[in-house]
């Protein structure tokens, strides 16, 4: 068995401790004598997965009384639906486009009413965040909405926007568990586990508990509300019970990690390796403002696409995966999630070096 460096932006690399823990698992869960995949979400054994999940999600986050947490599915795509459909009561949000997932988001929000973009980083490429210390809030804004890390482009928000009052409202698909975080500066918190924290086929939501509510747009289907699923505890229907699993597993991880503080710690040191070398290289060059840089997501270029090409093909055959770029970027990104080894981003590096002195 070899396991490679996988610098994927998602589906990404999981803990390999997570791994050998489900492999071993994997036939017999605790006595059970069946997986987790084969069991009863109403048995005793999932609830004490999905509700120790639970616990540890908001031991390791902080999450006050005041705010549910669902496991949802449907990705963070349908959350772009379900957010104004749950929370659009004036029919008006505002929108802080940043990137790609934010535009969707707002597009998205303009099928159920007046979606404002109130800021955007379009102009540039998205490379980097406006100033949103004091935006044209709308006065019956339902929300402001930011995509806190941009996946794509290699952003994120260090100093969250001045919402006016309103509820701010962050897709945390690209960072969530990544550093620490005031929940109580949001009123929800979501993203698609499968960039930082599991596999495909979660979303979790963490909602302020008066934002849930039975007053939603018109026709908005039962399992769109998220009143249903929190009356329900996240089991109104069968939820992706392997996935939760996992993820559980993910946040026993991380409190072995020492949390979120210490994860900050080991991904601040992570990141500088790579941005460190990127200042200095005379062939490689980050992307984006250096303010603005994400601790998750790092794209670089050559300037010579062919180049690029030939990078990323001698970087997968050293056993680097997945540094290709998203196209509208283009160039390379290294995607080093909690879940990367310090490692794999020195190793990286040096392999940087090396073919850059092979070019230069
Ligand atoms: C990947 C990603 C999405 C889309 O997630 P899906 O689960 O595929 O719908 C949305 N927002 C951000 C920030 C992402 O990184």
């Amino acid at each position: 068995m070899s396991r490679v460096y996988n610098f994927s932006a998602g589906p990404a690399v999981l803990p390999e401790e997570v791994l050998r823990e489900a492999a071993e698992e994997m036939l017999d869960y605790r006595g059970t004598g069946m997986s987790v995949m084969e069991m009863s979400h109403r048995s005793k054994a999932y609830e004490s997965i999905i509700q120790g999940a639970e616990a540890d999600l908001r031991e390791l986050m902080g999450i006050p009384e005041n705010y549910r947490v669902l496991f949802l599915q449907g990705g963070a795509s349908q959350q772009f639906a379900m957010i104004p459909m749950n929370l659009m009561k004036n029919r008006v949000a505002d929108y802080i486009v940043t990137g790609q997932w934010a535009k969707k988001a707002w597009q998205e929000a303009g099928i159920y009413g007046k979606a404002n973009k109130i800021a955007s980083s379009e102009d540039e490429n998205f490379s980097y965040i406006p100033d949103c210390s004091d935006l044209d809030v709308s006065p019956d804004a339902d929300y402001v909405y930011i995509c806190e890390n941009n996946t794509i482009y290699g952003t994120k928000f260090k100093t969250l926007p001045n919402t006016k009052g309103k509820p701010l409202v962050a897709d945390v698909s690209s960072c969530f568990l990544s550093e620490p975080v005031n929940v109580e500066k949001y009123g929800v918190i979501y993203g698609g586990v499968q960039k930082n924290i599991g596999p495909a086929g979660v979303v979790i939501v963490i909602i302020r508990e008066d934002l849930i509510t039975e007053d939603v747009l018109p026709g908005t289907p039962t399992m769109l509300r998220y009143k249903i699923h929190a009356d329900n505890a996240s089991l109104y229907n069968t939820p992706p019970a392997y996935g939760i699993y996992i993820c559980g597993k993910v946040f026993q991880w991380l409190k072995r990690q020492g949390g979120l503080e210490a994860m900050k710690e080991y991904n601040e040191r992570k990141a500088k390796i790579l941005y460190d070398f990127l200042d200095e290289s005379r062939l490689f060059k980050g992307t984006v403002r250096k303010e603005d840089r994400s601790l998750m997501n790092v794209p670089f270029v050559t300037g010579d696409g062919d180049l690029d090409v030939r990078f990323v093909k001698a970087a997968k055959e050293a056993g680097f995966e997945n540094l290709k770029g998203h196209r509208s970027v283009g160039g390379m990104r290294a995607s080093i999630y909690n879940a990367m080894p310090i490692e794999g981003v020195e190793k990286l590096v040096e392999f940087m070096k090396k073919f850059e002195n092979e070019e230069k």
